[in-house]
C-alpha cells in the first residue's frame, strides 16, 4: 500500500476523527460512482465509529447507482439546501471527496467556500479533501490528500484507511462502496489501472467480503430497453468519425432526449463506445445540459497518451483526467460542434501520430 499522508497529517487526522461527533461528506456535481463510492464509503466508516454522518451531494445522480449501500440517506443540495447548509455549518468534520475545488460542486460552491473560511478559524468544521484530480485548489481544505496518479478517489481512501490502521476493520458496506468507485472510474479496470497496488486494494476489499461480480452487474447490466435504443440511435444515426483524425463525435439535444424518452443516466458510458473502433484515439459526447438551459456539456474519452483533460481545459472550460475529461460552456450545440472540430484540428498531430 502507498503512503498518501505525512505522519504529521496522520496524527492530526486521527485526532480530528476521534473528536468528531457530526461528520458530513460532500462531492462534485452530477456524482458518479467514485463520488458516491467515496462519500458513502466514508459515511459508513464514520457511522461504524459511532459518528453522526450525512452525505450531501449537489444534485441528482444516475439511477444505476441507486442500489449502493446508504444511498437512501443522501441529501440532495438542490432539494434541501437549508437542511444541508445547517448540517455543513454545524459539522465538526467535513470530507470533501472526488473534487479539487469548490467550483466543482456548482450550487454548493458558496457554502463550501464559507466552510473553508470558517475552518481556518476556531468555529468551523475541519475539512479533509480526498481526491485524485490534478491541480487541487490551494487552501481549500485543512488537509488536502490529492493523489492524481491514483485510479479513483476510492483508492485514495483505501490508502488513508490503511495508514489509519482501519483497513482490517472495514465492513462489507464500506468495501462495496470503495470497490464501486474504483471499478467505475477505471471502466471495470480497463484503463487507468496498471499500478499493481490497485489490485492489492481489491484483494483487501475481497477479503472484506464484497461480491465483485454482483457489483459489476448492479452497475453495468442495468440498461432499460430505452437506453439500448438510445445506444442504437447514437451509434447508427449520430456518431460521426472525423476523417483521418482518429476522432469521433456524438451529440444529443434536449429535443432528441424528449423524442427518445431519455432518462438521466441513460447516456452514461456511451462516450466510451466509439473507442472500440480500431485506431480510434478520441471520442466526444456533446449534449445540451438538461438542468442549465443554454449550456452544453462535453464529455471526452481517449486512449494512450492523448491528453483529453488538456483539450477540455483549453477549449471546453473543463478538465479531468488524461483519458477521461469533461467541460461545460454556454453556447449552442452547433457552436459546440464547431469548437470540437477546431480542437481536433489543433490536436491533429497527436491524434494522427
Ligand atoms: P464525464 O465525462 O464522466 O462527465 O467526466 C469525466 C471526468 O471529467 C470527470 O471525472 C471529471 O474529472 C472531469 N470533468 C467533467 N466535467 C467537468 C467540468 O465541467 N470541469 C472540470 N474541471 N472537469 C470536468
Ligand atoms: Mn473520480
Amino acid at each position: 500500500m502507498e503512503k498518501v499522508i505525512t505522519d504529521g497529517q496522520l496524527f492530526v487526522l486521527k485526532e480530528k476523527i476521534e473528536q468528531a461527533h457530526r461528520v458530513v461528506c460532500v462531492c462534485h456535481v452530477s456524482p458518479d460512482g467514485d463520488a458516491l463510492g467515496s462519500t458513502l464509503g466514508i459515511s459508513a466508516w464514520m457511522k461504524r465509529l459511532g459518528k453522526e454522518c450525512r452525505v450531501v451531494v449537489p444534485n441528482r445522480f444516475p439511477d444505476f447507482l441507486h442500489w449502493m449501500p446508504g444511498v437512501n440517506e443522501i441529501i440532495r443540495y438542490d432539494k434541501k439546501k437549508e437542511e444541508a447548509d445547517i448540517l455543513l455549518r454545524s459539522a465538526d468534520l467535513i470530507w470533501v471527496c472526488d473534487m479539487n475545488a469548490p467550483s466543482r460542486a456548482l450550487e454548493m460552491e458558496s457554502i463550501l467556500t464559507e466552510c473553508m473560511e470558517r475552518s481556518m478559524g476556531v468555529a468551523g468544521g475541519f475539512m479533509v479533501m480526498a481526491d485524485h484530480h490534478l491541480h487541487p485548489q490551494e487552501g481549500f481544505c485543512n488537509i488536502q490528500i490529492s493523489q492524481p496518479e491514483m485510479c479513483a478517489t476510492c483508492e485514495v481512501i483505501c490508502h488513508i484507511m490503511h495508514q489509519l490502521g482501519e483497513l482490517s476493520n472495514m465492513s462489507v458496506k464500506e468495501a462495496t462502496c470503495i470497490y464501486t468507485g474504483m471499478m467505475t472510474d477505471t471502466g471495470a479496470f480497463t484503463y487507468a489501472s496498471n499500478r499493481s497496488v490497485v489490485y492489492e486494494c481489491i484483494s483487501t476489499l475481497l477479503s472484506c467480503g464484497i461480491d465483485k461480480d454482483k457489483i459489476y452487474r448492479n452497475v453495468f447490466f442495468t440498461s432499460t430497453p430505452n437506453r439500448m435504443r438510445l445506444i442504437g440511435y447514437l451509434l447508427y444515426v449520430k456518431m460521426e468519425v472525423i476523417g483521418g483524425m482518429n476522432a469521433s463525435l456524438m451529440t444529443l439535444t434536449n429535443q432528441e432526449r424528449k423524442m427518445l424518452g431519455v432518462k438521466n443516466g441513460d447516456t452514461e458510458g456511451i462516450v466510451n463506445m466509439p473507442l472500440q473502433i480500431q485506431g480510434m484515439r478520441l471520442s466526444a459526447f456533446i449534449s445540451e445540459d438538461t438542468e442549465h438551459v443554454g449550456f452544453v456539456k462535453f464529455s471526452l474519452r481517449s486512449v494512450d497518451d492523448f491528453p483529453c483533460n488538456e483539450m477540455s481545459a483549453r477549449f471546453f472550460n473543463g478538465g479531468g483526467h488524461k483519458n477521461a475529461s469533461g467541460g461545460r460552456l454556454q453556447c449552442t450545440i452547433e457552436e459546440a460542434i464547431e469548437l470540437y472540430r477546431k480542437a481536433v484540428h489543433e490536436y491533429r498531430a497527436l491524434l494522427q501520430g
